[in-house]
């Protein structure tokens, strides 16, 4: 069966579902941004300063983000110079603070494997292709799950993150496909939520 792929607009800057700001602007927002570039590193404002530390609690390993989560990923609200509201990850604020700018379309990928943690030594920026290895190398891809074919070699949290990573962009179904070790077939079912309807 072959699917035709959707070309997606690759991400700017950190916000990651700029499709979402409408919906989510509001009048007399706040002028709170997020903060500035100074020297290629993000420098948050002192009231956002203040609120992403006092969100983080840091053990001697992982620095373990305390407020909001999605997928397991810290977030961090903010409004845009243009009174927009928007989400970002809070572990892509830290690897601005502490690296720059991270590059189009690439993901900031935990080593500790910790979705939570925001500790800048613990992160690096890559793309689909080295997060999967990663993951790989870590044991826990899909072709690692079993002799299961299918449906159940997927876990809920696999469906979800295909979902979201999909959702994001820059990835392809095939990609998806590769990654889960599924079909892409399988992958547009899901993204359409052909199947898996339940979650
Ligand atoms: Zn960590």
């Amino acid at each position: 069966m072959r699917i035709k792929t959707l070309t997606r607009l690759p991400l700017e800057g950190l916000a990651e579902k700029p499709a979402k700001e409408k919906q989510a602007q509001r009048k007399n927002a706040p002028a709170e941004v997020m903060g500035n570039w100074v020297e290629g590193r993000l420098v948050l404002s002192p009231k956002q300063n203040e609120r992403f530390w006092s969100n983080v609690e840091k053990t001697e390993t992982c620095w373990n983000w305390k407020a909001s989560k999605t997928w397991g990923y810290g977030v961090m609200k903010y409004t845009s110079s243009r009174g927009i509201k928007k989400m970002v990850r809070a572990h892509r604020v830290s690897y601005s603070m502490a690296f720059g700018k991270i590059g189009t379309g690439l993901l900031v990928c935990h080593k500790c494997d910790n979705r939570a943690c925001v500790n800048p030594d613990h992160l690096f920026a890559g793309d689909f292709r080295t997060n999967g290895m990663d993951a790989a190398a870590k044991g826990r891809t899909a072709k690692q799950l079993g002799e299961n074919h299918g449906m159940n070699k997927l876990r809920n949290e696999d469906v979800l993150e295909i979902r979201e990573k999909y959702s994001i962009g820059n990835v392809s179904q095939q990609q998806l496909a590769s990654r889960f070790g599924v079909s892409q077939g399988m992958i547009w079912l899901i993204v359409k939520r052909k199947n898996w309807k339940h979650i």
